[in-house]
């Protein structure tokens, strides 16, 4: 199997090939042809596994191939639970995206706020966060999330145990009812489930 049997751009293709990658992984498999379709996913699936070029490769063709509704807006989120995982995705998204005119961005808490808004009055299609400093932002009406068409919450388990439950409710309600979204976590707990329950729409579920 090849990332163009799966429906994946040539642009994608050749960053992939240029990655070294010659064979989809089994979730990469799986949830490309997934998310391509537009439908809602929750994928249990471990770091390692190469989750992240799983949703994000599906990611970067959709926001190609759909025009923006507004100029410099931002059209996904990702949410992640540490700056590390943060950092590491949108690293992702540059190296898969190289060939796209898709814009990302990275930010997260403890670093200074001014390059951020700055960054974000630039526009920005693709936003990788941690909560925290996403809400900092909410507040201080610096960020505007009402044009975001997709959300993927990474290692969802993660940001539970760390306590972010309250932070993903509110980031939720500020997003526009219609929206793709994208589940990740390594572990199912019923915390887990009563936020996909709330979350997802008939979703494809993915296991490897
Ligand atoms: P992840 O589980 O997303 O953190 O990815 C784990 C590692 O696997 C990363 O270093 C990726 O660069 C690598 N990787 C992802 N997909 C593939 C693939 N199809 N073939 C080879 N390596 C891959």
């Amino acid at each position: 199997m090849s990332f163009a049997s799966l429906g994946l751009i040539e642009p994608l293709v050749r960053a992939v090939a240029e990655r070294g990658y010659t064979t989809p992984t089994p979730i990469q498999a799986q949830a490309i042809p997934a998310v391509l379709n537009g439908g809602d996913l929750m994928a249990a699936a471990q770091t390692g596994t190469g989750k992240t070029a799983g949703f994000t490769l599906p990611l970067l063709q959709r926001l190609t191939e759909t025009p923006a509704r507004k100029k410099g807006a931002i059209r996904a989120l990702v949410l992640t639970p540490t700056r590390e995982l943060a950092a590491q995705v949108e690293e992702s998204v540059r190296l898969y995206g190289a060939h796209l005119p898709i814009r990302s961005y990275v930010m997260f808490g403890g670093v200074s706020i001014n390059p951020q808004i700055d960054a974000l009055r630039r526009g920005v299609d693709l936003l990788v966060a941690t909560p925290g400093r996403l809400l900092d932002h909410v507040q201080q009406k610096t960020l505007d999330l009402s044009n975001v068409e997709i959300l993927v919450l990474d290692e969802a388990d993660r940001m539970l145990d760390m306590g972010f439950i309250r932070d993903i409710r509110k980031v939720l309600a500020l997003l526009p009812k219609q929206r793709q979204n994208l589940l990740f976590s390594a572990t199912f707990s019923d915390e887990i489930k009563a936020l996909a329950d709330g979350l997802l729409n008939k979703p494809q579920m993915i296991e490897v």
